[in-house]
């Protein structure tokens, strides 16, 4: 068994082990007791794990892509039989329902399904004849060890964004999780260990931002994947590009929507409700600014403002629960003093999810649905990001107003409409400064074979996770020119 009583391990090079380290409670954040013990490795723990990936580069590099997939076609076998295992552990330790997080892992299993395609996903280009009889050739080749690190809110899928394509490509690859909620990576690699990947190509480093700083410091790394906070993200591709590493860093969100008079309430309603207060709001993808345009105003607010009340929330392996709580007591107070803050800036509270208890879970983080009605478009609410599930309303007299309000953010994770009319709906995709957007659409997020297309302070680097983009990001390419004459040949 992995874990020694209660005590979470590193996976390196093959073998389960023990950090040298101090350790720090794992909890449940239903009920705040403590479910495990995870050390924040140093700098010392995170040298051996990248020295023995490097080692083990130079096999997996030469092992054939169509070999190399074999191992990601086992863990979509091994991820389907136990996914029910999976979603258990995610909601013990996150938070979300069990149907969010069975939903999560389908998503990470998108990822290795695209992955396995990678014999023709990592084919390169050539030409016959550049010039007579020369050829040229454009070959992807991997980078070497390379590194993700990654948030609390999907423990099970984030990390499928990067994992199946650095080692389809041919790279080794190293997970630090977070160690608000790192069981899930544990019963991950598991799995791994169980799919046949050679030692080294895959290990799992536990820790925090000590453990983080050796990766961006280590000079065999040789390209980082994060997702986080926007001021994390922008710190990690900081560092990690000024020590000359490719790096991919995914930030945080505000998502605004926009709902017209035309949009159909119902279905508007009940989507809007699942994209703000799913996953209890913790989600890159939430709704969280929903802009009514003219007519709309009334019945959207008072339509949403029943969904907010009426959605039940307690914990996540309890049947009928429609939403659980927030990651930790900091966060609760984070999210809760906000609400007083939007409040401060002239909000109504419509909807306040404040003071509430589960009962059977009194000690939980408990922020019940939230709506903030009338936010002020200059203040502080409009523009930050609570991760939590609070739905702030603001008002346009036309479309041209609500673009204006959506473009008037900093982040540009997300943007969404709500219409029936495709001449409203292709302006709006047009100018939306955002690089996910959905139309008639609560949570766009792109499957495995497009890119998660954040924008603005939701994304710092070039090249995007999944698809091609992780394929492209995951190789160098390189081009050879050639010319072999006839006459040199002993054959003739
Ligand atoms: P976080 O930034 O606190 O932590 C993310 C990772 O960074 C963790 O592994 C953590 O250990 C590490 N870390 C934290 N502080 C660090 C520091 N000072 N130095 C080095 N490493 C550090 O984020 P979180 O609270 O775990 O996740 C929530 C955030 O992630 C939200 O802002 C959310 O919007 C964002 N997110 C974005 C996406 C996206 O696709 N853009 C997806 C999911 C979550």
């Amino acid at each position: 068994m992995p874990s020694a009583n209660g005590e979470l391990l590193n996976y390196v090079n093959g073998q389960w082990q023990r950090s040298s380290a101090a350790t720090i409670p794992v909890h449940n954040p239903a009920s705040n007791a403590v479910i495990a013990t995870v050390a924040l490795s140093p700098a010392a723990e995170v040298d051996e794990a990248v020295r023995l990936a490097q080692a083990a580069f130079l096999g997996w590099r030469a092992t054939p892509v169509v070999d190399r997939v074999q191992p990601l076609f086992r863990l979509k076998m091994l991820l389907e039989e136990n996914l029910d295992a999976i979603a258990r552990i995610i909601t013990e330790e996150c938070g979300k329902t069990y149907a969010e997080s069975v939903g999560e892992m389908r998503r990470g299993i998108e990822n290795v399904e695209t992955a396995c395609g990678m014999p023709s996903l990592i084919q390169g280009t050539n030409n016959e004849d550049i010039a007579s009889g020369i050829d040229e050739h454009m070959f992807r080749q991997p980078l070497g060890v390379v590194a993700a690190i990654t948030p609390f809110n999907f423990p099970g899928m984030i990390p499928f964004w990067f994992l199946p394509y650095a080692v389809a490509t041919g790279n080794c690859f190293i997970l630090k999780p977070s160690e608000k909620v790192p069981m899930t990576s544990e019963k991950i690699f598991q799995l791994l260990d169980q799919a046949g990947f050679p030692p080294g190509v895959l290990q799992l480093v536990n820790g925090g931002a000590e453990t983080v700083n050796a990766l961006l410091d280590h000079p065999m790394v040789r390209a980082i994947s994060f997702v986080g906070s926007t001021p994390v993200a922008k710190y990690v591709y900081q560092r990690a590009t000024a020590n000359g590493k490719r790096a991919q860093c995914q930030g945080g969100a505000k998502n605004p929507v926009v709902i017209m008079p035309d949009a159909d309430m119902e279905t508007t309603t009940r989507i809007m409700g699942d994209s703000a207060f799913g996953c209890a709001g913790q989600r890159c993808l939430a709704a969280s600014v929903a802009i009514t345009v003219g007519g709309a105003k009334n019945p959207f607010t008072e339509a949403m403002a029943d969904v907010a009340s009426s959605r039940t929330v307690g914990y996540g392996l309890d049947s009928g629960v429609q939403m659980g709580p927030v990651i930790t007591t900091e966060s609760k107070a984070r999210i809760e003093s906000l609400i007083e803050k939007g409040a401060a800036e002239g909000a109504q509270v419509l909807v306040d999810g404040r003071q509430k208890k589960v009962s059977g879970y009194e000690d939980g983080n408990w922020v019940f649905p939230t709506i903030l009605n009338d936010v002020n478009p200059g203040g502080e609410i409009a523009r930050t990001e609570i991760f939590g599930p609070v739905l702030s309303l603001m008002h346009a007299k036309d479309i041209d107003e609500a673009i204006a309000l959506v473009n008037n953010r900093a982040f540009g994770n997300m943007a969404c409409l709500f219409t029936r009319d495709g001449a409203v709906a292709r302006k709006f995709r047009y100018e939306a400064d955002a690089g996910n957007v959905g139309i008639n659409i609560g949570v766009a997020a792109p499957m495995a074979f497009f890119p998660f297309s954040g924008w603005n302070e939701s994304f710092f680097g070039d090249l995007h996770a999944q698809s091609r983009h992780g394929v492209e990001f995951y190789t160098q390419t390189k081009v050879v020119v050639e010319r072999w004459p006839l006459e040199w040949s002993r054959q003739f």
